[in-house]
């Protein structure tokens, strides 16, 4: 069968095969490249990892392993490959999806979601905002979705003040007891995040203090609710600060 994915991870397996792992719109499979490390082999362009291709499978059942016979770049995803900050945004967004993955068994929205994201970026898209919107869209999937209907506290629909990530939402007037007080253009702009098809966005235009407001919520969130530790998250950290 011939399948759209996108190699979330490599591993050698003997001397000139290698395992890839295909995300699809049907979940994650698994295919042995057999020969792809030699010289010869059609297999060896196209089979490494963050390849958006086309992949021409003979498929296997009862988790064994899969054998791929030829694989075509859709993508080639140059502008992201080129750029160090945002070859770090897709190693952490692929680590994300790895553990988001693990938690569903829906993965046609997720991977659709997945792919548009990376290809906005590779559009030269801020990163920083398709990765928070990533992040925010995949918590439903993650069992720790945000309610944007109501306060998270008591439930009121009106009188919204702000939101707080330890809190997990919404907190309106009478629960508010001391917690930082995100601008009106924020709380709007982190239901958009929430709300948007990525495959529509063709500009983005937001401030940077809404970009970071909504940054830093969903890093607290993330901490707070989501159980994740993940080592790409932290590299991207600390080389972002550096740009
Ligand atoms: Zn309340």
């Amino acid at each position: 069968m011939e399948v759209e994915g996108f190699i979330l991870s490599e591993v050698p397996y003997g001397d000139t095969s290698k395992i890839v792992n295909i995300f699809t719109n049907d979940g994650v499979i698994g295919c042995i490249a057999k020969g792809a490390k030699s010289l010869k082999s059609n297999l060896r362009v196209n089979t490494s990892k963050f390849t958006y291709g086309k992949f021409l499978i003979d498929k296997k059942d009862n988790n064994k392993l899969s054998l791929l016979k030829e694989a075509v770049s859709i993508n080639e995803l140059v502008n992201i490959k080129n750029d160090l900050l945002l070859i770090s945004y897709l190693s952490y967004i692929v680590e994300l999806t790895n553990q988001v993955i693990k938690q569903t068994y829906e993965f046609d929205n997720l991977y659709n979601l997945f792919i548009n994201v990376i290809l906005k970026m590779n559009n030269k898209l801020n990163p920083k905002v398709l990765t928070n919107i990533y992040e925010l869209k995949v918590l439903d999937y993650l069992g720790v979705g945000i309610n944007f209907n109501s306060c998270s506290k008591c439930g009121n629909k009106k009188d919204i003040l702000t939101i707080d990530g330890d809190i997990g939402g919404y907190v309106c007037k009478n629960c508010f007891t001391n917690e930082f007080i995100y601008d009106d253009k924020t709380i709007k702009m982190l239901r958009m995040y929430y709300l948007i098809d990525v495959s529509s966005i063709s500009e983005l235009k937001i401030s940077d203090t809404v970009i970071n407001n909504i940054d830093r919520f969903i890093n607290i969130y993330y901490d707070r609710y989501t159980g994740l530790y993940l080592s790409s998250k932290k590299f991207l950290n600390s080389i972002d600060k550096m740009y």
